[in-house]
């Protein structure tokens, strides 16, 4: 589909059509709207649609379509590849979508399809409900949980998406759909895992649960203990309740209060447990960690909303991040995880972390399209810098932790937490079984492949 600008496209029936605005490149405010998390990211739409409603999206949709214009959809923008953004193209930009509508009787919340974690942390927050949302705040709900959804809570409640009780979509024809158990069961199936491709999510209803209580133990070591602090995060984890959730990463000691002066800037060893419960046992569960040499340390329990938003980073900075989800990790995996450390590019803001699967994560009784999730370890080198300088040096360094831990890897891999790496790679994080029958959802309700800026599933007879 080629591209046509803006000049080309007529937007005054559009900006009649809206409710909301739709901006080209000269107007006030463009620039700004086509900024992205990932700052290596530099592209300049034909328009931007700055969507009010469904009925926006589906005139949107429709508009683009008629001018021939590549379709971006776009949520909370955290896609590493930047695919929320078309060069010369429209982005349905669905961020003043945001309202969250928390039902606290059936125990579920309405979240439109551009609301970011953070405008559902704070609505569930006062009713001490919460469900598994991303590790930052600023994360789009729609691209989050339609790819799949790991975060700390997923031991205890499963993936974002294993709590997706429905959701309502704009197709490529510009009509509205939804999709549950009931209605559209094979569709409803399809957004588990397989992201944006079957159409835009005006509304998502996810499932809520208790949450009473938060904890989190977080834990600077010194750089050269990493080996054994690894080992230990890893046997704690092997026996860990679902309550428990956290990871162990390398990352640049940031200028925190709670960090000695002299560690800010350098390289540590970073453990984090994190609890769905109360303090003592976030403090128990950790103990074997506390038992080791640590120069840093933050130990509270406190409310899920302030916990998910405790490792946000500033957008802007170059991103380019992999994973591998592994069979195991054994002390020879640990040796080649600690190993690579030694060379993360500095100075940075890249993160090299472990993540613990398992708990509920592995127990999907309804064969969703995320073969990852049955993988106890996955490694996501993240890679995170500020000079374009330093561009080839920090790529190369997350393909090299790849290949690193490919030995263990059971070559499957979470669509969300890696960029364009081709199509084997979408075949890879869904399934091939699943993708045949990705491919013909995707046929039914989207045969042009109008939605194709994401991790793509292509329709049956394009195969
Ligand atoms: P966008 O860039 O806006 O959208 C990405 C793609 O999602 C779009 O191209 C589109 O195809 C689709 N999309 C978005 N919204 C909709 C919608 N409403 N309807 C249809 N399609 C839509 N992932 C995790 O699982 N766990 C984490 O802890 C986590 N942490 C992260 C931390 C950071 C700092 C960043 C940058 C990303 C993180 N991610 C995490 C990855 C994140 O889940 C994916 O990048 C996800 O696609 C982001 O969704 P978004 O709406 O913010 O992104």
């Amino acid at each position: 589909m080629a591209p046509r600008n803006t000049a080309e496209a007529d937007l005054t029936g559009l900006r009649g059509d809206l409710a909301g605005d739709a901006l080209a490149p000269a107007d006030a405010g463009y620039d700004e709207a086509r900024k992205v998390f990932n700052g290596m990211i530099d592209r300049h739409p034909a328009v931007i649609a700055q969507c009010e409603s469904s009925t926006d999206v589906a005139h949107a949709v429709r508009f683009a379509r008629a001018h021939n214009l590549e379709i971006a959809v776009r949520g909370g923008g955290h896609s590493v590849a930047g695919t929320s953004l078309s060069e010369g193209g429209l982005v349905v930009d669905l961020r003043r979508m945001n309202t969250v509508t928390v039902d606290p009787a059936s125990r579920a919340a309405r979240v439109g399809g551009g609301a970011t974690m953070s405008d559902l942390d704070r609505a569930t927050q006062p009713f001490a409900l919460a469900t598994t949302g991303g590790r930052v705040s600023t994360t789009g709900v729609g691209g989050f949980t339609l790819g799949g959804g790991s975060g700390w809570l997923e031991r205890k409640f499963g993936l974002a998406c294993d709590n997706l009780l429905g959701a309502e979509l704009v197709t490529a024809d510009g009509e509205t759909v939804r999709a549950s158990v009931d209605e559209n069961p094979e569709l409803f199936w399809a957004l588990h895992g397989g992201g944006g491709n079957f159409g835009v999510a005006t509304s998502l209803t996810l499932e809520l649960h208790e949450l009473p209580a938060m904890s989190v133990v977080l834990l600077l070591h010194p750089l050269e203990d990493g080996r054994r602090v690894v080992e230990t995060f890893r046997d704690v984890m092997d026996s860990a309740p679902d309550e428990t959730g956290g990871g162990c990463l390398y990352l640049t000691a940031p200028p925190e209060d709670f960090v000695p002066e002299h560690l800010v800037g350098s390289l540590v060893c970073a453990t984090l447990i994190t609890f769905a419960g109360p303090e003592d046992r976030a403090r128990a569960m950790a103990a074997p960690l506390l038992a080791l040499r640590h120069e840093a340390e933050v130990i509270a329990e406190l409310p899920y909303a302030d916990l998910q938003c405790m490792l946000d980073d500033p957008p802007g900075m170059r991103n380019y991040w992999s994973a591998e989800y592994l069979d195991s990790f054994p002390d020879e995996a640990v040796d080649a995880f600690c190993a690579r450390a030694s060379d993360i590019p500095m100075p940075s803001a890249t993160q090299h972390v472990l993540f613990p699967m398992g708990g509920a994560v592995a127990r999907d009784t309804n064969g969703y399209p995320l073969p990852w999730r049955s993988a106890p370890w996955a490694v996501h080198p993240f890679g995170v810098w500020e000079s374009p300088s330093d561009d080839a040096r920090a790529t190369q360094w997350v393909r090299d932790v790849r290949a690193d831990m490919r030995p263990w890897s059971g070559g499957t891999v979470y669509l969300n937490f890696i960029g364009n790496e081709g199509s084997d790679r979408v075949v890879e994080g869904v399934g091939a079984e699943n993708y045949a029958r990705l491919a013909a959802v995707k046929t039914q309700y989207d045969p042009a492949n109008v939605f194709h800026l994401n991790h793509n599933i292509q329709p049956a007879a394009q195969v």
